[in-house]
């Protein structure tokens, strides 16, 4: 098997935190099966989380009304996209795997990395109305979330107090990796680890580090058929 590479695109401010000790033990599961890790760790980097001008180097196609998607994707054609995004974007080309690791924020990813998200995955280089979902730019490469929450798995449960946790991730999972192509892992879940004992946290990371052994041969998840046909007109 050839080497693989994975990107772990990592948000979280402290590096004693539960987050950190996930990635460190992903990190070092990784390696010792003779992956490359490459990563990105936003708070650390000071991402940039916000969609703006800046993003875009010289004139804007169209000065009387801007549109960042518009404007992103005539910049990443021609070259002119920040540097941040293109160091970004050359992570992914290289990445066999991206995992996204984090502690959930109101029911999504913190907003550095909706950021790195928004600014990253420009149109023309993750998607284009051509290519998307099963036929995505990226259908060649594997995604998933990695995150811990602040609540119980029965609060995240069809009939508990948050609702059905598929539903919570659907927008991630779908909207987004599926969307650009990725086949999407199963979603790996530390619930609680704030309020549970040690010797519980220990065997969540345990129980981590023995799912990365097979991670490569996992089948991805399924969504929504792509032969039913879509239109872009209303
Ligand atoms: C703005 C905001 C929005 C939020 N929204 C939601 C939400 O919508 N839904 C939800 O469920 N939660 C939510 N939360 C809660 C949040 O998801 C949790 O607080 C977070 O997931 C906890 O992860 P952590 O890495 O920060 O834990 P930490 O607090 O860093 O760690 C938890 C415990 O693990 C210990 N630990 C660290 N390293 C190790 C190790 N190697 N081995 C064993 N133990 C270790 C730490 O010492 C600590 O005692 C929100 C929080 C914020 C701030």
């Amino acid at each position: 098997m050839s080497q693989k590479t994975v990107l772990i695109v990592y948000a979280h401010q402290s590096p004693g935190s539960f987050n950190a000790a996930v990635r460190n033990v992903t990190v070092k599961a990784l390696e010792e099966q003779g992956c490359r890790v490459i990563m990105s760790d936003l708070y650390a980097m000071n991402f940039r989380a916000n969609a703006t001008y800046d993003d875009i180097i010289g004139d804007w196609k169209n000065p009387e009304l801007f549109q960042y998607g518009e404007e992103t994707m005539h910049a990443w054609k021609e070259g002119r996209l920040s540097e941040d995004i293109v160091a970004e974007q050359n992570k992914i080309k290289e990445a066999d795997l991206v995992i996204f690791q984090f502690p959930l924020y109101w029911f999504s990813v913190p907003a550095i990395m909706k950021g790195w998200m928004d600014r990253v995955l420009t149109q023309g280089f993750a998607f284009s109305l051509e290519k998307m979902y099963n036929n995505g730019v990226f259908k060649d490469k594997k995604a998933m979330l990695s995150f811990s929450t602040g609540a119980m798995p029965t609060m995240f449960r069809p009939d508990g107090i948050n609702g059905d946790i598929n539903v919570t991730l659907w927008p991630l999972q779908n909207g987004i990796l599926h969307f650009c192509g990725f086949q999407v892992l199963a979603p790996q879940i530390f619930w609680c680890p704030v309020h549970s004992p040690h010797v519980a946290r220990t065997a969540m990371l345990e129980g981590w580090q023995a799912r990365l052994k097979g991670l490569f041969a996992e089948r991805p998840l399924t969504f929504a058929p792509c032969e039913v046909t879509h239109s872009w007109h209303f």
